[in-house]
């Protein structure tokens, strides 16, 4: 974090304005309105002080001196704004010996605290900073901000101030009473409000607030999400929604570390591991833990890679929030084939080369595939072989012995839809060298079939890793716009 931000009670202190221009009225009347006593230092006064002074608001009284060092004691937060480097910096350092928190508008290396773009609807309040960077900016965001929010947001906020301590005194737990806040802003309460109709919105909160206490307990409910195999983007708008709602989330080793970055931060976050041959927490241990959670009130994030309902073994953590009477909802994800398939340009179908698709695991219970099992198998259909990166020379091995010839594609898509996706493909002989030789880390899919051909055709997507390696192996004189 570049700084750390706070929110100041000013009421009632003494605070100090050095400067008679533009800069210092604006500071001024802010600090005038957070209710501060403040005094506005400057010998003398341009008009928009004038027009300031003429409005007389409370608290606020002018010195008509120059800024001496001394004047500061007792000061709770003091502003330069004369514009003049050596008075701001007189201010700055007679501040600085004291404590004293100071700013000196327009001179971030001379302030101990920068005064940030203010979108108010107090109390709610939305302080905006880039730490001196681009203010401009700042003010930007700002303004789109001030679009978006309407001002009876202030009356929603006091509302719920009003309403706080008797929600704290009906709802002891915390994160009930989290759950019973967002409902009430989510919902017919905040409509209300923000239509105008406050009696209504109180009316509505009560009655929320007596069904919750009637409930004894906070029911807590599980949430079974498929995050995708790894581009954030490719979360659904309900995952999101979920993953913004956890109080706590459960998670694999996912693909991509960015996923766990948008769920809620205030979200207890527990690995559950799943890597291969290190299994952290038993699957038992994990659904008892789904339950325990749950049964604490806990609204639990079960988060997936992919599908859950797909290698995934969502089906059986379901089993126990049944058997426990836990409410739960499933998520759909993009799974991996769907992800890979089309981040790396390799159809599942494709009219004039596959008809049919299957998904299969080249893992089993033992850890050895059984691609046996499943033969045998069509030329004109794609193969996607979950788990197959380990077992790759078996993999194709086996495929080769149910019906497959030798030159059949193939190819494997690592930590495919990330920046480090990597593809490398060839045949049922050539691949399992191709693959280790490329040194490729997991999560990785198997892809075999007939649409692998068009891979360097449809290939749109390339990963940090590839662009990397292309730029490499490009002839310094080559100079064309196109894909190598
Ligand atoms: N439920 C998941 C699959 C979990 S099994 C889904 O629907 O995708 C884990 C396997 O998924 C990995 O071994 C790998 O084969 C595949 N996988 C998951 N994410 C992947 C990714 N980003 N790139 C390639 N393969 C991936």
């Amino acid at each position: 974090m570049h700084h750390y931000p706070i929110f100041l009670k000013l009421a009632g202190r003494r605070c100090l304005v050095v400067g008679g221009g533009e800069a210092a009225a604006r500071r001024a009347r802010d600090l005038a309105s957070a209710g501060a006593r403040v005094e506005l230092i400057a010998p003398v006064l341009e008009p928009p002080c004038e027009r300031l002074l003429d409005e007389a608001p409370e608290g606020l009284v002018h010195r008509a001196e120059l800024f001496r060092a001394g004047m500061e004691a007792g000061a709770a937060l003091v502003v330069g704004a004369t514009g003049d480097e050596a008075t701001d910096r007189t201010v700055h350092d007679a501040c600085a010996a004291r404590g004293i928190p100071v700013n000196v508008a327009g001179r971030p290396s001379l302030s101990s605290y920068l005064t940030p773009v203010l979108v108010d609807r107090s109390p709610l309040q939305l302080a905006i900073s880039s730490g001196g960077a681009a203010p401009v900016l700042a003010r930007q965001i700002a303004s789109r901000l001030e679009t978006l929010l309407p001002a009876a947001y202030g009356r929603l906020a006091r509302l719920a101030g009003r309403m706080r301590d008797r929600v704290r005194a009906t709802l002891p737990d915390r994160d009930w009473r989290l759950r019973f806040w967002e409902r009430v802003f989510d919902g017919a309460a905040a409509e209300s409000v923000l239509a105008g109709r406050e009696a209504d919105g109180e009316a509505e909160l009560l009655r929320l607030l007596e069904q919750e206490r009637c409930r004894a307990a906070p029911q807590g409910e599980v949430f079974l999400v498929g995050a995708g195999p790894g581009d954030p983007d490719l979360l659904t708008f309900r995952a999101l929604r979920l993953m913004q709602r956890a109080d706590v989330v459960l998670y694999d080793r996912l693909a991509a570390p960015a996923l766990l970055d948008l769920v809620r931060k205030e979200a207890e976050r527990i690995p559950v591991g799943k890597r291969r041959g290190q299994h952290t927490l038993p699957q038992d241990r994990l659904n008892d833990r789904l339950v325990e959670l749950a049964r604490e009130g806990k609204r639990v994030l079960r988060l997936k890679g992919g599908d859950p309902f797909l290698f995934g073994r969502g089906g059986e953590e379901l089993e126990g929030l049944i058997d426990a009477g836990i409410p739960f909802q499933v998520v759909p994800g993009v799974t991996a084939a769907q992800g890979t398939a089309c981040y790396a340009g390799i159809p599942l179908t494709h009219r004039d080369y596959a008809q049919s698709c299957r998904m299969l695991t080249g893992h089993r219970r033992q850890g050895q595939p059984e691609m046996g099992a499943h033969a045998p198998y069509r030329e004109d259909e794609t193969l996607v072989i979950y788990m197959g990166l380990a077992n790759l020379a078996a993999v194709c091995e086996q495929l080769r012995g149910h019906g497959l010839p030798e030159a059949h594609p193939a190819a494997v898509v690592a930590q495919a839809t990330t920046p480090e996706q990597q593809v490398v493909s060839g045949n049922l002989r050539t691949l399992p060298e191709r693959a280790s030789a490329a040194r490729l880390a997991s999560p990785a899919l198997v892809i075999v079939g007939p649409t692998v051909q068009l891979q360097p055709r449809l290939a749109w997507y390339r990963g940090e890793a590839e662009a990397r390696d292309a730029e490499a192996s490009v002839d310094p004189c080559w100079t064309g716009g196109a894909r190598g």
